[in-house]
């Protein structure tokens, strides 16, 4: 399915993030897991402050009253995020049913990576989009999640994330699984 195999490094963080005082995430089987769901995290990121911008999207995640949950998300919505150096972060467990797009938290594994991609903001760094790579490759192989069961948020509902330009690469790396588009 994809044209090389790259190597896998990735960073566990996923036991330092702040966590919520009393509310724990439902579990799951890993082969509950069909879909992989792509975010982005929609505030400019900066090369070089990767995990501190994670640590604070976990404490938003968190706390009272944002977006997601009144009484804050037992932790953060995210077990995968890639920074602007292209570091591949393990924020939480796969078997987290974390809360990061409605009706597919069961089956979906949210990767979100750092950056406002739409109008006004920035584009995924190739550094970003190479390590996404090889965080879809190793995903696509230990969970059996194929290229073609990758998804965008806005796929399922009507959000803009994850951003025009990394939909886009989305779309043409699933029209085109055996190339890496560099050019983008
Ligand atoms: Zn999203």
């Amino acid at each position: 399915m994809f044209l090389f195999k790259p190597k896998f490094k990735f960073k566990d963080i996923k036991d330092i993030l702040p966590v919520h005082k009393t509310r724990k995430w439902k579990r799951r089987k890993r082969n509950n897991i069909l879909e992989i769901i792509i975010h982005h995290s929609a505030a400019i990121s900066k090369k070089g402050k990767g995990l501190e911008e994670i640590e604070n999207i976990a404490i938003y995640h968190k706390s009272l009253g944002n977006h997601i949950s009144k009484r804050g998300c037992p932790g953060i919505c995210y077990p995968w995020v890639i920074d602007r150096d292209g570091v591949i972060y393990k924020t939480s467990d796969h078997e987290n049913i974390t809360w990061h797009c409605k009706r597919h938290n069961l089956r979906g594994l949210g990767i979100c990576l750092l950056g406002k991609f739409t109008k006004g903001g920035q584009k995924p760094t190739l550094d970003q989009l190479r390590s996404l790579e090889k965080l879809l490759f190793y995903l696509s192989s230990t969970l059996k999640v194929s290229i073609h069961h990758v998804y965008c948020h806005r796929d399922f509902k009507n959000t803009i994330c994850p951003g025009d330009l990394l939909y886009y690469y989305v779309c043409l790396r699933k029209a085109y699984p055996k190339i890496f588009i560099k050019d983008f």
